[in-house]
């Protein structure tokens, strides 16, 4: 058990591996070329890109001002984006499996990056074995997002058979916690710089980057 609690389920992106700033840009620039190149969006590149990038900063989605201002389709900049996600330049931390195994609770993932990007984001980070049959993408669900509502988690807990109460979740982006919060999930967000987020009620726990709440829950 992990603070009384007999499951385990982590976010995947930013949770389990570091999104270094260099990889924060590359991202942003894998956004802005698939709304170019394949939305074919009327706007040149580097505009494309210093939007994605002012978009994360106001709404933490860089897709959300051309939702709003472009009438981009959701799920279209999804699948685009995920297709051309560069995962091969993930760093992984060292000695990630062997930590996980001895996690004390069932574990699952559930993902905002889509089916085909979350496989081989756990390839690549050698988890895909361990989690190949405990890993859900919010379009599992119809969603692209897990911070609009908390019935995503009310059907996640349905779908593998679990009381919220039963369940620890952990994410690097505190908007996620709260719906898992508001079903009864016990919080833990894993933070890199500064703990910006000390003042939320509904963060039950943090730690600084994801070997810490690791090494503490497996010590
Ligand atoms: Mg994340």
């Amino acid at each position: 058990m992990i603070f009384g609690k007999n499951y385990l389920i982590w976010d995947l992106d930013d949770t389990l591996y570091n999104k270094t700033e260099e990889f924060a840009d590359i991202l942003d620039t894998t956004m802005a070329k698939a709304l170019v190149e394949d939305l074919k969006l009327p706007i040149d590149f580097e505009t494309a890109k210093k939007k994605v990038t002012e978009s994360y900063r106001i709404y933490r989605d860089g897709g959300e001002i051309f939702y709003r201002e472009y009438g981009v389709n959701p799920r279209d900049l999804f699948k685009a984006y995920h297709l051309r996600k560069p995962v091969e330049k993930i760093v992984p931390y060292e000695n990630l499996i062997e930590k996980i195994e001895k996690v004390p609770a069932e574990q699952y993932i559930f993902t905002a990056s889509d089916r085909y990007a979350s496989e081989k984001i756990l390839k690549h980070l050698g988890l895909y074995e361990f989690f190949k049959d405990r890993y859900y993408s919010v379009e599992d669900f119809g969603v692209y997002k897990k911070n609009e509502s908390s019935d995503v988690y009310k059907k996640y807990c349905a779908k593998i058979g679990v009381d919220p109460t039963d369940c620890v979740f952990v994410d690097d982006s505190y908007s996620n916690l709260e719906f898992a919060k508001k079903i009864g999930m016990t919080t833990v967000r894993i933070y890199y710089r500064n703990n910006s987020a000390k003042d939320k009620t509904y963060i039950d726990y943090a730690y600084k980057g994801v070997l810490s709440f690791l090494d503490d829950i497996i010590k």
